[in-house]
C-alpha cells in the first residue's frame, strides 16, 4: 500500500504552466476542433483535440519534451528508456532537439521498421535479450551503473506536467467544456489532463476509456492498488503494458480524478478507426479511436454529457498503414 499513498499535492499547477515554458516552440499547441458528425450524435457539441499532428505523431512528446528539458537544466546530457512505440520517439526526438544522447533499449524481437524509426530520430539503439523485460533491465541498470538519466513513460512527475498542458489548451480553447474524455493506459496522459483541466474547472467532467483486454488501470482501479493483468494483443497497442505494481503517482491520481470508466471491445475501436477515416478525414492508431468509440456505442454516461460540449482527446496517429487499410475497407 505504501507506493500507492501519494497525494496530488506532489503536483502542482506551477509545474504544468513550467511545462508549457519549455515546450514552446518544439511541441505544437494543437487545434480543438468541432465535429458535426459527432455533435450530431452525441446531441451535444463535440470537439476533437488533434494530437495527432505532433511532430512524432502523438502527444507522447509532451511529456518527454519536460522530461528532458528540465534534465538538461540539471546538466544531464545522457538519457535512456526502454519503450519501442510512441514514447520511444518521443524521447528520440526530444533529445536531438536539446543536444542530449537518447539510447534506447530494444529486445531483439522487435521488428525491424521500428528499430530503423527511432535511429531515424537520431537515438542510439541497444538490442538486449527476448523480451521487453529484458530491455527495460538493461535500461534500469544503464541509469543505475552508469549514470544515464531513465525516463518513465508515464510514471514521472515531469512527464506528468507535460501531458498535461493539454489540459491547460483546452481549459483555454474552451472554457465551457463540460466533459474530456481521454484514452487511459498507464494514466500519465489522463492524470495530467485531469489534474489541470480540474484545477482550473473543479466541475469538469473526466471520463477514461480503454479497450477491455489487458485493462491494467482499470483492474487496479477496481482492486484499489496496482495490479498486474496479462497483456494480449489489441487494436489499441499503445494502451497495452502494465503500471507498475510499484506505481507512484499516476495510479493515485487517475482514482482521485476518474468520474467514469469505459471499457471498449476490439470491433467499437476498429469502427472508432473506421468513423475517423470516413467522417473526419483523420488516420489515427486505434489508442486514440476510443473517445469516438464511446460515443459511437452511446456508453458516455447521459447525465454528464449534458453538462456542456464534449472533448476528446486524438492521442495518436501511428498505426501501421496496411492494417489501416484493412480496418477501413472491412466495412
Ligand atoms: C501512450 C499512449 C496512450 C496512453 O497514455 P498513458 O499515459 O499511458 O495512459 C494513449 N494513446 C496513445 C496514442 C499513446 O501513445
Amino acid at each position: 500500500m505504501q507506493a500507492t499513498m501519494t497525494f496530488a499535492s506532489d503536483l502542482s499547477l506551477v509545474d504544468v504552466y513550467r511545462a508549457r515554458r519549455r515546450l514552446e516552440g518544439r511541441v505544437l499547441r494543437t487545434p480543438l476542433v468541432e465535429s458535426p458528425a459527432l455533435s450530431a450524435l452525441a446531441q451535444t457539441p463535440v470537439f476533437l483535440k488533434l494530437e495527432t499532428l505532433q511532430p512524432t505523431g502523438s502527444f507522447k512528446l509532451r511529456g518527454a519534451t519536460n522530461a528532458l528539458a528540465s534534465l538538461a537544466e540539471c546538466g544531464c546530457r545522457q538519457v535512456v528508456t526502454a519503450s519501442t512505440g510512441n514514447h520511444g520517439r518521443a524521447v528520440a526526438h526530444a533529445a536531438r532537439a536539446l543536444s542530449i544522447e537518447a539510447t534506447v533499449c530494444m529486445s531483439a524481437l522487435v521488428p525491424g521498421n521500428k528499430v530503423e524509426a527511432v535511429r531515424a530520430l537520431g537515438a542510439c539503439v541497444r538490442i538486449v535479450g527476448r523480451s521487453q523485460d529484458e530491455a527495460e533491465h538493461e535500461a534500469l541498470r544503464l541509469a543505475r551503473e552508469e549514470g544515464f538519466a531513465y525516463v518513465p513513460p508515464f510514471d514521472d512527475l515531469n512527464v506528468i506536467a507535460g501531458q498535461a498542458t493539454i489540459g491547460l489548451e483546452i481549459a483555454e480553447a474552451l472554457p465551457e467544456a463540460g466533459n474530456i474524455v481521454v484514452p487511459l493506459s498507464g494514466g500519465g496522459l489522463f492524470a495530467g489532463v485531469a489534474f489541470a483541466a480540474r484545477s482550473i474547472n473543479p466541475e469538469i467532467g473526466m471520463t477514461g476509456v480503454t479497450m477491455s483486454r489487458g485493462a491494467a488501470m482499470h483492474a487496479s482501479l477496481a482492486a484499489g492498488r496496482p495490479v498486474q493483468v496479462e497483456e494480449v494483443e489489441s487494436l489499441a497497442d499503445s494502451l497495452g503494458g502494465g503500471i507498475g505494481l510499484d506505481n507512484r503517482y499516476t495510479f493515485a491520481l487517475t482514482r482521485d480524478l476518474i468520474d467514469a470508466a469505459v471499457l471498449l471491445d476490439e470491433a467499437s475501436i476498429a469502427r472508432g478507426i473506421e468513423h475517423a477515416y470516413r467522417h473526419e478525414r483523420l488516420v489515427i492508431e486505434g489508442a486514440a479511436a476510443v473517445g469516438i468509440a464511446a460515443v459511437l456505442d452511446g456508453v458516455l454516461p447521459a447525465d454528464r454529457l449534458r453538462r456542456g460540449p464534449l472533448v476528446l482527446v486524438i492521442s495518436g496517429a501511428n498505426i501501421d498503414i496496411d492494417q489501416h487499410r484493412r480496418i477501413v475497407n472491412a466495412v
